[in-house]
């Protein structure tokens, strides 16, 4: 009886260890010094015959994506000396969607379970380390669209239909801080809350200085009718809505001009990096750094 069950144990044991192994090389984690995470939920390829395929919910693959991260990161660190931690989904989204809450993402398959776990709990690991480094942070969720309007569409989990409203009405109004990925990032700030998503030095703005149209900036304050993505599962998470001093902000790029050829994916990475320092300095009021050791 007894040996039976301790059988059992190892057995079950090793079947976790195996798991384990598994769902490591489905999330590709790198450590980084400055407080920034960059997740890639869409960009993996990895159809693994043995994780059910999902039955519903969007398929397609954020085409490079993952690729465009370690340029961003590679450009970060040019200016700054320090690179971001980056978590990146490996698996294709026909597998896993790690941007959608759990039983949409993985469907119930259980290594497609277990590695959407590491992906969230990674992030929120790099979070607290964040918070003890350097006190605040900025988790960028990165993506693709193929939207009509070939602008970068920055998501602060403020949807279309209410960012089609007035800045006075915005800075008024508690709802827009009770939804948004960037709250305690507004508390930081020394500038209103449009002006911190829209206004001369929003991120948009920073990056259409740099040649990147955006939206939302003081050119594209709001999508009108137009689809535009605010933001989903990952920005919830991993920004500051629900409490923290890291905040978070969706960045979908479109095609042409950003993720479609390694010279314009280079070229936007720069853009962001040089954004990021200006950001830094003017909404967390800190010279984007490396941690000190
Ligand atoms: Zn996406």
């Amino acid at each position: 009886m007894f040996g039976k069950s301790t059988l059992l144990l190892t057995l079950a044991a090793s079947v976790l260890t195996l798991r384990a192994e598994e769902v490591s090389k489905y999330v590709d984690v790198r450590p980084g010094s400055l407080p920034i995470i960059l997740t890639v939920p869409h960009g993996g390829d990895l159809k693994p015959a043995n994780i059910l395929a999902r039955r519903y919910g969007v398929t397609a693959k954020d085409t490079n994506t993952a690729e465009l991260s370690l340029i961003i990161s590679e450009e970060l660190k040019k200016l700054y000396g320090g690179t971001p931690h980056l978590v990146i989904c490996r698996l294709h989204r026909s597998k896993l969607d790690c941007n959608r809450e759990l039983s949409e993402a993985a469907q119930g398959d259980p290594m497609a379970t277990a590695t959407w776990k590491r992906f969230h709990d990674s992030a929120e690991e790099v979070e607290k380390q964040i918070a003890r480094s350097h006190g605040a942070g900025l988790t960028l969720d990165l993506h693709g669209h193929r939207h009509e309007d070939e602008r970068v569409e920055l998501g602060y989990l403020i949807s279309g239909s209410l960012l089609n409203t007035s800045d006075e009405a915005l800075n008024s109004d508690p709802k827009f801080l009770r939804l948004t990925s960037v709250r305690e990032l507004d508390l930081r700030s020394p500038q209103t809350f449009a002006q911190l998503i829209r206004g001369p030095q929003s991120l948009g703005a920073m990056l259409e200085a740099r040649d990147f149209r955006s939206i939302p900036s003081p050119s594209k304050p709001s999508p009108g009718k137009a689809i535009y993505f605010s933001g989903s599962y990952d920005i919830a998470a991993h920004g500051s809505r629900d409490g923290g001093t890291v905040s978070a902000i969706q960045v979908e790029c479109p095609w042409n001009g950003v993720r479609d050829t390694e010279a314009n994916q280079r070229r936007f990475a720069q853009a962001l990096a040089a954004a990021l320092g200006d950001y830094f300095k003017t909404h967390f009021q800190t010279p984007l750094a490396p941690a000190k050791n």
